[in-house]
């Protein structure tokens, strides 16, 4: 009884796996081919890494495309620290962004993909520090979860658990908990609790997928001692689909784009190196699944089938692949036939795939809208086709969550269209759609993900399906399919979404960050959007009471959902220092409301819906500005310009070709953004406009830049050399270089409390040589490390200042934090007097 209930839970948890909402795809002959290959093998590879492209996207395509293993990658974090280069989305909606192209990355090489709960809190230089904040207890069970819920046969590490501090923290912790993983799968009395749901389960054997780069140059590497290696040919090219390996593996790391990691493929030879750290040794270092058995004898009962498919495979004819439809549908029947077991589920999923693509069965559901609220009724239209000469009914559809079928009975002959409209009940206790990760509030370290069930479920989780249960050659087989919502673009084409489950009504408050430099009130702009029909209530701005708000109630009323509305209120600050979260809450019927609905578009990725807290961060805050005009080169993107506009700045984005002394006139200050010498090519022939800006008695402010890929060479008119160095302890103790220095006196006074709550970091890429003519102003260090004294470098040039500052101003901007309010007006108050010689002031 208890085994049976544990394969039924086991059955639910690999279909809420499997089926992630995704784009038909519409396989041709050869990739159809791939496919039968894949049903006749049955092994399966884990990938295990800390983040979004740390994977080797070419040893994935080649185990799951020539090898056709099933290959999981997990990626223990979902990328939420990094930077963004296509847009400015950071941290948590970053990390929506970044599982969105990790997804798409495997819909190109053919892996499955996995998560945990950690949290990609920014850099960390050693594992110690990494497994305190993720919290390893947790992260350590969700790998182990992995392991038991996919279980692999091979596990490989991206990196090395050996060498910690030689690479980011998340890094060597990710091969140390797959050490550990490795060992605690097996181990029934090692997280119990899982064992309601999965079994344990013990892989043979696991790698560290070593290179060159490990060894610190290919010289190294070739000298090196390769007898516990073994070299896989991954260099293959697979002449059905016209790709070299090489070739997809591009493709798929060609997804990252919010990293901006584009890659070209390459074709010939290629060589990939595991060494074996664990688990049985390999004899004859063939194969990674030596001593596995890969084919259907490996289940119980499964020796016909794998006689059926390999003989499907071989009577596969690429001109008419519906040939195959009749032993298709039987090894579908005798699959159905076996005891439950973890392949069972998984090749019936796989084979309804094959059966589909080979009849050219489409099948879809669309909402008559993109977005609907819980309790409401959706107009769907069903569509069905059958493109074959297979004998085809569609019998019933059964709507998801309701379960209703609606039985329809109607045949579906070759190529004639079957086209019905159907509503569908959503229940009132509907989830709205978001990613299921960020519901609840999380730490530092690690999301909060209450339901196992859901851990490690790469993307969001969409409840609304509908099944179209279709008898071919008198054999009822049920295909799920997500509901979507499409469009078409006029430039773009077909434009594939999802139906969203939303509140009935969501506000946005215009401002992230309200500065208040003195007592003087502000308004601020609250949006109401309406996810439904009629509706009627009152909004409030809900803020702490030393903070006035007028008025108390502003009273809404939208006939049209999909419409909204911008009521405003006025704040009016105390008089003392305050920091303070304003929250916007509507109440509907006595129902409260407090969520923004945060949409995230781009065309390489599927639209995300995430729901947050309407909130705005109040600062009062005693700022002292003057009233310098700013011209701010975008670089790789950041919300810098919006700061200094709250700042009460005249900020003018000027582009790059704009650049010229004439346009520079009218400005006093100009600021580039970050990464700007990375990113900006057109910043390389500029450089001596903006250095004659500054000889004229202007100031120039570069924010950080990476070493790797510079534009220009020369980005400040002295030598100065960006090294990476960074302090990632965003509360490391930051030490005055030159205490009387104008940077940090006016026009506001700086004190050690002004780098306090800083987020995440308190810089990066810190420059380590520069010219004498650089004061140092700030030296800081993570615990145990040397003094960085590159945060904040200023030069007098000519009758100006040229400043360099490695400080991640982006990122306390936007979080509010005051410290960096203050420092960044000094520093856009540099007078051209300043021209201290250094030695001077230096103690
Ligand atoms: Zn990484």
């Amino acid at each position: 009884m208890q085994k049976i209930l544990i394969q039924t839970l086991l059955l639910l948890l690999l279909s809420i796996q499997i089926v992630h909402a995704q784009k038909p795809q519409k396989p041709n002959a050869a990739e159809i081919y791939d496919q039968i290959q894949k049903l006749n093998f049955l092994g399966t590879v884990l990938y295990i890494a800390a983040h979004p492209d740390d994977e080797n996207t070419r040893l994935i395509s080649y185990m799951s495309n020539d090898i056709h293993a099933r290959t999981g990658y997990l990626s223990l974090t979902r990328g939420d620290g990094g930077q963004n280069l296509i847009g400015p989305q950071l941290r948590e909606l970053l990390g929506v962004i970044r599982t969105q192209e990790l997804l798409e990355a495997r819909k190109i090489d053919g892996g499955e993909q996995f998560f945990s709960r950690a949290n990609d809190f920014g850099y960390s230089k050693n594992p110690e520090e990494t497994l305190q904040i993720w919290d390893k207890e947790k992260v350590l069970a969700d790998l182990v979860w992995t392991i038991r819920k996919f279980q692999p046969d091979v596990i490989i590490n991206r990196f090395d658990h050996r060498s910690p501090g030689t690479t980011h923290g998340h890094h060597t912790s990710s091969a140390m908990l797959s050490m550990e993983g490795f060992d605690l799968a097996n181990n029934a009395a090692s997280f119990p609790e899982q064992l309601q749901l999965v079994q344990t389960w013990q892989p043979k054997r696991v790698f560290f997928n070593t290179s060159w780069w490990f060894y610190g140059s290919k010289e190294k590497f070739d000298a090196a001692d390769k007898t516990n290696l073994i070299g896989i040919s991954t260099g293959v090219f697979y002449s059905t689909i016209g790709k070299s390996n090489q070739e997809i593996a591009a493709l798929s790391r060609s997804s990252h784009k919010s990293q901006g990691f584009g890659s070209t493929g390459s074709r010939g030879e290629d060589t990939e190196y595991l060494e074996f750290l664990k688990g049985e040794p390999l004899k004859e270092k063939k194969s990674l699944f030596e001593g596995i058995d890969t084919s259907w004898n490996r289940v119980k009962g499964g020796k016909p089938i794998g006689e059926l498919i390999s003989m499907i495979a071989n009577q596969y004819d690429f001109k008419n692949p519906a040939a195959s439809i009749p032993n298709l549908v039987k090894a579908y029947t005798m699959i159905q036939a076996l005891d439950e077991n973890h392949w069972k589920t998984i090749k019936s999923e796989e084979i309804k795939k094959i059966i589909a693509s080979c009849s050219g069965l489409y099948l879809e559901a669309v909402s008559n809208a993109q977005e609907a609220t819980p309790g409401s009724i959706v107009n769907l239209k069903l569509e069905a086709i059958n493109r074959s000469s297979a004998v085809m009914e569609l019998v019933s559809v059964t709507t998801i969550p309701e379960q209703k079928t609606t039985f329809l009975n109607s045949d579906l002959k070759n190529n004639i269209l079957q086209n019905n409209s159907i509503d569908l009940q959503l229940p009132q206790s509907i989830n709205y759609t978001q990613p299921y990760w960020l519901k609840e509030p999380g730490t530092l370290g690690l999301y909060t993900v209450e339901d196992q069930k859901n851990i490690g479920i790469p993307d969001v989780i969409r409840e609304v399906k509908v099944v179209f249960n279709i008898k071919i050659n008198g054999i009822e087989i049920p295909f799920e399919r997500t509901v979507v919502y499409k469009y078409n673009d006029d430039v773009k084409g077909e434009m594939y979404n999802f139906l969203d489950i939303v509140p009935v009504i969501t506000t946005t408050i215009q401002e992230k960050v309200l500065l208040f430099p003195n007592t003087r009130s502000k308004y601020i702009g609250i949006n109401i959007k309406a996810g439904k029909n009629d509706i009627k209530g009152n909004l409030k701005l809900d803020l702490p009471k030393e903070w006035k708000v007028t008025p108390a109630f502003i009273p809404f009323q939208l006939d049209k959902k999909g419409t909204d509305q911008t009521v405003y209120f006025e704040v009016t600050p105390p008089a003392q220092m305050s920091e303070a979260v304003g929250k916007s809450i509507a109440t509907i019927d006595g129902i409260l409301y407090d969520k923004e609905q945060i949409n995230i578009n781009y065309d390489h990725i599927t639209k995300q819906q995430v729901l947050k807290t309407a909130e705005v961060k109040c600062i009062r805050l005693d700022l002292k500005t003057n009233e310098e005009k700013i011209a701010y080169i975008m670089g790789a993107g950041d919300e810098v310009p919006k700061s200094l506009t709250q700042m009460g700045y005249k900020v003018t984005i000027v582009k790059p070709e704009e650049i010229t002394p004439e346009k520079l006139e009218s400005f006093d200050v100009v600021m580039t953004g970050v990464r700007a010498y990375n990113t900006v090519q057109a910043l390389a022939n500029k450089q001596e406009i903006l250095f004659d800006f500054v000889k004229n008695g202007k100031t120039m402010i570069v924010q950080y830049n990476t070493t790797d890929d510079l534009v220009t060479e020369k980005i400040a008119p002295y030598p100065l050399k960006i090294s990476r160095d960074r302090v990632t302890e965003e509360n490391a103790e930051v030490r005055f270089l030159v205490p009387n220095h104008p940077a940090l006196n006016y026009p506001n006074a700086i004190t050690p409390n002004d780098f306090k709550g800083w987020k995440q970091e308190q810089g990066l890429y810190y420059p380590k040589e520069f010219d004498k003519a650089f004061t140092p102003i700030l030296s800081s260090n993570d615990k145990g490390e040397s003094a960085k004294d590159g945060a904040l470098l200023i030069a007098p040039y000519g009758k100006g200042n040229y400043i360099y500052t490695g400080l991640s101003l982006f990122r306390e901007l936007p979080e509010g934090v005051p410290g960096a309010y203050k420092l960044l007006s000094n520093m856009i108050s540099i007078k051209p007097s300043v021209n201290i010689p250094n030695q001077k002031i230096k103690q």
